[in-house]
């Protein structure tokens, strides 16, 4: 039975708007849960993570003083499949945005239909001021403490923000150590040479690629010459705007990253900006562009807006002059519940941060069934089978938003919640 004329009460019941991420992640799942009339008792379940680890680990430094750092492994729900998330290593990580993040995990991972759970990670650090020997030495000594909770059946990490191929081969060869034997299938996102995947780097863009694609034949909107503009210029953003060059046709207006943006409304060659960006460590002061903040960046009057950087970015606040007709998050968490309603009414077609960045994980995925079968895959095979799960996950979306006569991220979260919902009934958890 579907009930949708109890959303708008539930996301309007506050004057100020929440930006605690687990909180919005509790909202985003409440709206459902009355959607979907989700039993009492599986609603409870699925606000909570089922495990929740916190480790305190003690560092020996260059210099021979000893330091300690706070670290997280959160599990948030298995009952699909072993769980998987990223590690975070970042000075303002807290256990609420790990948990909010554990959360997405689970929804994304069941949007997308792949056999696994959604966790994540993070330490309190900041690793632009280790050294490389700290840096590995932290690495091993967070798997030492996680370790028990960790596997290739159990829960398998990847890398997240400040996170790297060689800090999970570092944390593949200490869980390896740990259990005996070689145990690569406890981590993805490795590097090729220990059991990577072909097609990773790119995954998470090249599926937001295939759900703008998707969304603009929905739309019927031509992606050759459509206009993009891009916040956040990492790995998410930078190989957004070469792909959505080269696969849609897209002409990139606007790119920025923490210090600011650029703006060229004729177009800017994003090759030459990433080469730029590599050189001077920045955007400001590229040739042949303006400047343009990253407040302005999001209200262009663009086709595709596609954020890549934070959380929270579109509120209430400045939804109502958001005039992209696609905004593809790229990013997680990039626009608040309240914002979602403004963006719905003033037909900005939302492609929702968990199916639009799903590629990632589905990569992830295809790393750990090639490390259990010990065969690997061309590039050719890694992208037809990425492009197949993200369009089949992209339509399931869309039909239920259609169906149900809600928005897209309230659908993307009404097909991911039915799917665990039925494997916890199934399993008879609840
Ligand atoms: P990254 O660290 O490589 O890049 C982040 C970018 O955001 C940098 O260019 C940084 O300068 C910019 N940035 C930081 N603060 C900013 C601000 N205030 N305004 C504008 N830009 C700012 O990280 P990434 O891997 O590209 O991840 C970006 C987002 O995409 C995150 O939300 C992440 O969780 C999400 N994501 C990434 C992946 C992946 O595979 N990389 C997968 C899923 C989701």
């Amino acid at each position: 039975m579907i009930n949708t004329q109890i959303v708008p009460d539930i996301v309007f019941r506050e004057n100020v708007e929440e930006l605690n991420p687990f909180a919005i992640a509790q909202t985003q799942l409440d709206e459902t849960a009355a959607v979907l009339c989700l039993e009492p008792a599986v609603h409870a379940f699925l606000r909570e993570p089922v495990r929740e680890l916190h480790v305190t680990l003690s560092i020996r430094m260059d210099d021979g003083t000893s330091k300690v750092f706070k670290g997280f492994r959160v599990q948030y729900n298995d009952a699909r499949g072993p769980t998987k998330g990223g590690i975070r290593f970042h000075p303002d990580e807290t256990i609420d945005t790990v948990k909010a993040l554990a959360a997405w995990m689970t929804w994304k991972c069941a949007v997308v239909d792949i056999p696994l759970g959604g966790g994540k990670g993070g330490v309190i650090c900041n690793p632009k001021e280790l050294s490389n020997a700290e840096l590995e030495r932290l690495s091993r000594a967070y798997v030492r403490q996680v370790a028990r909770i960790l596997g290739p059946e159990m829960d398998i990490p990847a890398p997240d923000v400040y996170t790297t191929p060689q800090i999970m081969a570092w944390m593949a060869d200490e869980y390896s150590v740990i259990r005996g034997q070689n145990e690569f299938g406890v981590i993805t996102g490795k590097p090729l040479a220990l059991g990577g995947s072909r097609g990773r780097e790119d995954a998470t863009a090249r599926g937001g690629m295939c759900c703008i694609r998707e969304a603009s034949r929905v739309l019927g909107l031509e992606t050759r010459g459509a206009t993009m503009a891009i916040q956040g210029f990492g790995n998410a953003g930078q190989f957004a705007a070469t792909l959505g060059q080269e696969l849609l046709g897209a002409v990139i207006v606007a790119v920025s990253d923490s210090r600011g943006g650029i703006y060229n409304p004729n177009g800017l060659k994003p090759q030459d900006v990433i080469a730029y960006k590599k050189r001077t460590g920045c955007l400001t002061g590229y040739p042949d562009a303006a400047p343009i903040s990253n407040a302005d960046l999001l209200e262009l009057d663009v086709d595709i807006l596609v954020p890549s950087a934070l959380e929270n970015v579109i509120t209430a606040e400045n939804a109502p002059r958001i005039r992209a007709r696609i905004s593809a998050e790229l990013a997680n968490g990039p626009t608040t519940p309240e914002a979602d309603y403004i963006l719905q009414r003033n037909g900005v077609y939302v492609i929702p941060d968990f199916l639009c960045n799903a590629g990632g994980v589905t990569v992830s995925y295809f790393e750990m069934v090639q490390n259990a079968y010990d065969r690997y895959w061309s590039e050719k095979t890694v992208h037809e089978r990425l492009d197949e799960k993200m369009t089949t996950a992209f339509h399931a979306v869309h039909d239920k938003a259609q169906e149900l006569g809600v928005h897209n991220r309230l659908a993307a979260y009404s097909v991911a919640v039915g799917r665990v919902a039925e494997a916890v009934k199934l399993r008879g958890w609840v």
